[in-house]
């Protein structure tokens, strides 16, 4: 096995740093060419940079520039290192830069990324004839037709998509009868009436540590929606052969259903490096990636029907994947502005689902969008979903 040229998108985030314990782990199997991220987290990015020795590092906020080399000096320092001990990186910085980064010469990119701004550098990687291991699976929702050409380049690192891609190498396609998608359920499950949460109580979330957005997503069901619209996209089997089970223990990530009657499950207790090892070194695994199930306790693994009822994010997810073209990003850039106004206390839990359900519907659909009609929807949806969470003055 040769050593795979790495390239990181979005280093700072939660899959970002695990992605970097990943490659620490194996340095025969990865080298860490690039990365890149917002910019909020520039004394971080700079240690990253050194501590890897990337060539090239990334920052949206075109400010952060100076600030980025600035941190990087010092981290230099901080570490001992005189002049000439360390290499410089080239710094790229602005609007542009993650997806210039993108298609930096390299063998995989990891785009883990948070939102629908990672489509520009999703586009650039997959045109760039790189392998992508994708974790952000919002790129690929908006970018719907103009991701899909592409998917044989995919590698998903979502858990449950990566679940999904393990348990797909048990039979020949036309063996496939179901995917099925496991989902935690949320803080919420069993819940009746979702009025009334707060943020507090939406964002303790029981199994994995996420972002505020994700987790705010996992708590009403939309990331499982968004998943449901990846999980077409990534496999092309139609929607109403993907179901949605309620797994609360989040062991088993997802499973297979054959013609036969099988149904194959992929299980590891929850722990991201194992997707994220996989993305990275498909199709071979990453000896040590992630502890397995331990058969020496007692365990109960629990399924149970979704309660469509009470939570509506997947059945909207399924129509929106339904009519395609704009639709997945119009849904997925308001959800973005619904979780924000939902966390700034200007929107109910429970009206995050409808207040995104009313934008889709009123939307200019665009069946067969470029990237600039995309981002047009976007720009739109996010206008109209802030004017519909805005508060009454009154
Ligand atoms: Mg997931």
């Amino acid at each position: 096995m040769s050593t795979r040229d790495v390239v990181l998108l979005g280093s700072t985030g939660s899959v970002g740093t695990q992605a970097i314990d990943v490659v620490r782990a194996a340095p025969d199997r990865f080298r860490v060419v690039g990365i890149g991220a917002g910019g909020g987290r520039v004394d971080l990015l700079a240690r990253q940079a050194l501590e890897l020795g990337v060539e090239v590092v990334a920052v949206a906020q075109a400010t952060a520039a100076q600030d980025l080399q600035l941190a990087f000096y010092a981290a230099a320092q901080a570490r001992g290192f005189s002049a000439g001990q360390f290499a410089v990186p080239k710094i790229l910085a602005g609007p542009d830069a993650l997806t210039e980064l993108a298609a930096w010469p390299c063998d995989v990119v990891l785009n883990a990324m948070t939102g629908s701004v990672g489509l520009a550098p999703t586009l650039a990687a997959l045109e760039a004839g790189r392998t992508l291991a994708l974790a952000n699976k919002e790129s690929l929702v908006a970018g719907g037709p103009l991701v899909t050409p592409y998917r044989d380049q995919i590698v998903p690192v979502d858990s449950e998509h990566s679940a999904l891609a393990q348990c797909l190498r048990g039979g020949a396609r036309g063996e496939v009868a179901k995917l099925v998608l496991t989902a935690s359920g949320g803080p919420f499950r069993g819940r009746t009436d979702l009025r009334g949460i707060t943020p507090a109580q939406a964002l303790a979330h029981p199994t994995w540590d996420m972002g505020p957005v994700v987790t705010i997503n996992s708590a009403t069901l939309v990331n499982k929606g968004l998943e449901l619209i990846e999980a077409q996209l990534l496999f092309d089997v139609p929607y109403d052969r993907i179901d949605v089970v309620v797994h609360p223990q989040s062991v088993v990530h997802s499973m297979v259903e054959f013609i036969d009657g099988s149904t194959l499950a992929q299980a590891s207790p929850p722990d991201m490096r194992l997707p994220i090892a996989l993305g990275l070194g498909w199709p071979e695994r990453v000896a040590g990636a992630a502890a397995p199930v331990d058969w020496t306790q007692p365990a109960s693994w629990t399924f149970e029907p979704l309660d469509e009822a009470v939570f509506g994010a997947v059945a909207l997810c399924r129509r929106a994947g339904t009519t395609g073209g704009t639709a997945p990003a119009a849904l997925n850039a308001a959800n973005e502005v619904c979780v924000q106004a939902f966390l700034d206390g200007r929107l109910d839990f429970a009206a995050i689902v409808d207040t995104v359900a009313q934008v889709v519907a009123e939307h200019p659909l665009r069946e067969r969008p470029t990237l600039v009609e995309v981002l047009d929807v976007e720009k739109w949806a996010r206008s109209r979903a802030s004017e519909l969470t805005q508060k009454d003055p009154t």
